[in-house]
């Protein structure tokens, strides 16, 4: 059973399903419109749970998801969204034990996510050129993971990671940051052969340039770039349809992997690879 404990943070959720998020203390008050609550009432309940306030209104106490939590928390810079989020875990193919170089941190959110797919074995190494953007994000990551996972899985690095990568061998590279195309030379020496690169960007002359400057390298395989459109359904009485907004742009997921090829490229096979974005069984 998963209980509330002082010091979380938690959101309180109204009839019309509006979040409000609030950080857990033993003997403050939350107030909210006219009414208050204890933090003590919450403090001990079962995530879940409904909880009252002193006028009546009823509010559902619910432990935030990771991408509610992501979505809700104090930012600096833009946060990538879910539907990115989601999908840069497997086409990095992030996995338990892995160590991965991540620029920039940002408000944390990927950063989150990457923590939560490396485990209890695995390091995610972050590059921030801006103190700002690093220690509020370190406040996002400590608050949703605490202190001790937080500092025996991550290590910040106020850095410019144009100017170089001092790791060697690492498992990924996951940027989200303007230029990528200047870490790709530091990418070659800190990759480890058949490890992969990933960058998000938002505009197609970057994708064009970040592509390039992989290419002419010639230490990397599987190249490939895809989009992602993530479109809500409105599921209600006869109202079945697509919702009327949706996020119509963010940005595009570029991949590769570093390899060690000894023959040039021609030699080597010529039929190709499916992607892992196309259906192969047809
Ligand atoms: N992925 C993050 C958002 C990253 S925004 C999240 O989900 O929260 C881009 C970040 O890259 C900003 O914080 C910016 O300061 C940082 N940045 C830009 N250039 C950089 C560089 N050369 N080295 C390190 N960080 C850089």
């Amino acid at each position: 059973m998963k209980v509330f404990a002082s010091g979380e943070r938690i959101h309180l959720v109204n009839h019309k399903g509006r979040i409000y998020p609030l950080q857990l203390n033993a003997g403050a008050t939350f107030g909210f419109s006219g009414e208050k609550i204890l933090h003590d009432e919450i403090i001990g309940r079962e995530d879940g749970t409904e909880v009252r306030f002193s006028g009546g209104t009823r509010f559902l106490a619910l432990k935030p998801t990771l991408a509610e939590y992501t979505l809700h928390m104090p930012r600096g810079a833009q946060i990538l969204y879910p539907k990115d989020l989601a999908l840069i875990p497997v086409w990095a193919d992030v996995y338990p034990g892995a160590t991965i170089i991540e620029a920039g941190i940002g408000s944390g959110a990927l950063t989150l996510f990457l923590l939560q797919a490396v485990g209890e074995k695995g390091k995610v190494i972050s590059y921030e050129i801006r103190d700002d953007f690093a220690r509020r994000a370190l406040r996002n990551i400590e608050t949703y993971l605490g202190k001790t996972l937080t500092e025996e899985r991550l290590l910040l690095r106020e850095e410019n990671i144009y100017e170089g990568i001092a790791e060697a061998s690492v498992d990924r590279i996951i940027l989200d940051l303007p230029e990528p195309y200047k870490v790709i030379p530091h990418a070659i020496s800190a990759l480890r052969s058949g490890g992969i690169f990933l960058c998000f960007l938002p505009t197609v002359p970057q994708v064009e340039r970040v592509v390039e400057a992989l290419r002419v390298a010639k230490v990397f395989e599987s190249i490939e770039t895809f989009e992602t459109l993530l479109r809500p359904w409105n599921i209600d009485g006869r109202s079945v349809r697509p919702s009327l907004r949706m996020i119509g742009h963010s940005g595009f997921i570029t991949t590769a992997r570093r390899v060690n090829r000894s023959f040039e490229k021609e030699n080597v096979s010529s039929t190709t690879t499916p992607s892992i974005g196309e259906n192969i069984s047809c």
